[in-house]
């Protein structure tokens, strides 16, 4: 059953809420890693900024940066009307995996499959 207009809605309003996290955050660290007093730090109105974010987002760590796109193209799919479907076999993902996991781009039998996979490839 594909996602109401309404779900819809909560899980992208849920994904900008973590991808602002996860900007805050890594804003935070990288100021303590250059020992930066916190009241330098960025208000959410620079971090609004495109350029400045472009520029930061190059000095994301790589986890970030892999957090970050996953949660950037689930906006995206979501803007696209491509949200919920899994992209292996079509079908619509559950909505409660979708609550739970908002960045899943995989329904429950093909994640499971895929880990099935990457385990027997792990165990050789
Ligand atoms: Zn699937």
């Amino acid at each position: 059953m594909p996602l109401s207009e309404r779900e819809l809605q909560e899980i992208h309003a849920e994904l900008e809420d973590r991808r602002k996290k996860l900007l805050i955050a890594a804003k935070a660290q990288l100021n303590s890693d250059m020992g930066l007093d916190r009241n330098e730090m960025a208000d959410e109105n620079d971090l609004a900024s495109s350029e400045y974010l472009l520029s930061f987002e190059l000095r994301l760590r790589d986890r970030e940066k892999y957090l970050l796109r996953k949660i950037e193209d689930a906006i995206d799919r979501i803007e696209k009307g491509e949200y919920g479907i899994c992209e292996v076999c079509d079908e619509d993902i559950s909505i409660g995996r979708l609550k739970a996991r908002p960045v899943t781009t995989m329904c429950i039998r093909c994640k499971e499959e895929q880990e099935r996979k990457e385990k027997q490839y792990v165990d050789k």
